[in-house]
């Protein structure tokens, strides 16, 4: 007898061994932390930069666990395990209010009005068609559906999304095309966000601008939660940064790296930075 639902459930999937993304040491330089699984095992490096040491492949990412498809059973798992800590969090949201919204449309606003902006991980292109009217936008998105979806709307506004893995996408991008480039709730998930970061400082103009939204690893939430913290999704957040181990691994791809103390209050499960592609002096041009 089979059981119909054993196909994908069981499904093997395509593991990509990890080492350190910032410093490049082995999983084994690292402790292991109690904050993963037997399956999904989690490292902090000697450096400091916490980890998955395997990851699923992309194709997995593009279908499997696509992110409108893990969302909901991530929700149902959290709901059944955490049932009352889930309860308490949500009695806490006044924690919110203590830290002011930051929008991602907002920023990159305030920072450009015109040239092409790239959003990594755009999803349907949401954020990008709020921004104004001179701008150029353009997106990345690994789910299929999701890409589609954007590449119509985009269009509308003279961009367009790149559909598939964000790191070999850049690899064919200009380089000093882009005025902005957003990576909202995205470095988390990537598998190599040292050659991503790398990449985009690359496409930046010179005087461009990154903003980073990732969950904050170093929070007063995740100290106190434990294992039931949001920012935990085992497979799909691979990265888990605190806002030095993001400024270190930022730092060392040439960004200058600011990080407004409101960007990245320990109350907050978020952090935020902007990296910025300082342009290089030419004095040196006689
Ligand atoms: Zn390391």
């Amino acid at each position: 007898m089979t059981n119909e639902n054993e196909g994908t459930a069981a499904a093997p999937l395509d593991i990509l061994p990890r080492r350190c993304p910032a410093c490049h040491a082995a999983p084994e330089a690292g402790r292991l932390m109690r904050f993963g699984s037997t399956a999904w095992p989690m490292r902090q490096c000697v450096c400091g930069f916490t980890y998955l040491e395997k990851a699923p492949a992309y194709a997995e990412l593009s279908s499997n666990l696509a992110w409108e498809k893990t969302f909901k059973q991530e929700g149902e798992r959290r709901l059944r395990e955490h049932r009352v800590s889930q309860k308490l969090s949500k009695g806490t949201r006044w924690r919110m209010k203590l830290f002011k919204r930051l929008d991602m449309p907002a920023l990159i606003a305030a920072s450009c009005t015109s040239g092409d902006v790239l959003d990594i991980g755009c999803s349907t292109g949401g954020h990008l068609m709020k921004l104004p009217d001179g701008i150029h936008p353009f997106g990345i998105e690994i789910s299929q559906a999701l890409g589609e979806a954007a590449a119509a709307a985009l269009a509308q506004r003279g961009g367009t999304a790149y559909i598939g893995p964000a790191l070999d996408t850049m690899q064919k991008l200009e380089t000093d095309r882009f005025s902005a480039i957003s990576m909202r709730s995205y470095l988390e998930h990537e598998a190599y966000p040292d050659r991503v970061l790398e990449e985009a400082f690359r496409i930046l103009k010179p005087g461009g601008i990154v903003f980073v939204k990732v969950p904050n690893y170093g929070s007063i939430n995740r100290m106190v939660r434990g294992r039931a913290w949001c920012g935990f999704r085992l497979p799909d957040h691979l990265n888990y940064f605190t806002p030095d181990t993001l400024t270190r691994l930022a730092a060392s791809k040439g960004f200058t790296v600011e990080k407004p103390f409101m960007w990245r209050l320990p109350t907050s499960d978020n952090m935020w930075v902007r990296l910025i592609k300082k342009p290089v002096a030419t004095a040196a041009a006689a």
